[in-house]
């Protein structure tokens, strides 16, 4: 496959963005010429950052690559990339319970767009058990979220469960 001149789709909730998910845009942007980070919004799953926020920790997780572009999208993602003409949509899988999911997805996104290709990147070792959900976790009760997220995600993390507490 002649993945040059591509555009690869990466979409997730990024609620908020991890290192684990920096690594698969890293990598990703290695194999392609530009890779579209696509926060997937949907009106009935509010999440703890709302959309600004999660763009702006994206952009500052991501530091300056250059061939990473972030978008917001509410709808079904192969509309997306069929909007975009592109042709790739990435995911990143961890552990067996992602694989389920992740090949569900990818069949039903086949079914209605057999042109659209799902790539699951491997998670990196050090990443297997980073998810946007553990991270939240960790925050709540205050521990340290070295090595999990950016330094810009810790504090907003922080930041927001503090007010959270403040209002109990
Ligand atoms: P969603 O709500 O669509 O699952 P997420 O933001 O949780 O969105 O994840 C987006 C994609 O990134 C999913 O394919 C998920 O499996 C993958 N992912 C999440 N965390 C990691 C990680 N630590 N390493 C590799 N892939 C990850």
């Amino acid at each position: 496959m002649s993945s040059s001149g591509k555009i690869a789709v990466y979409p997730g909730s990024f609620d908020p963005i991890t290192l684990g998910h920096v690594d698969i845009i890293k990598r990703a942007a290695e194999l392609f010429e530009k890779v579209i980070v696509l926060i997937a919004v949907s009106p009935d799953k509010a999440g703890l950052f709302d959309v600004n926020e999660r763009i702006r920790l994206v952009k500052k997780s991501l530091g300056n690559l250059k061939n990473v572009e972030v978008d917001v999208h509410e709808g079904l993602t192969i509309d997306y990339l069929k909007k975009r003409k592109s042709g790739v949509l990435v995911r990143g899988l961890r552990a067996i319970s992602d694989f389920e999911y992740e090949v569900s997805m990818a069949n039903i996104n086949r079914t209605m767009a057999p042109e659209i290709e799902t790539i699951l990147i491997l998670a990196s070792p050090e990443y297997y058990f980073v998810s946007s959900r553990a991270v939240k976790e960790v925050a709540l009760h205050g521990g340290s979220l070295a090595g999990l997220v950016n330094s810009e995600v810790a504090s907003a993390l922080k930041k927001i469960f503090s007010r959270k507490k403040g209002k109990k």
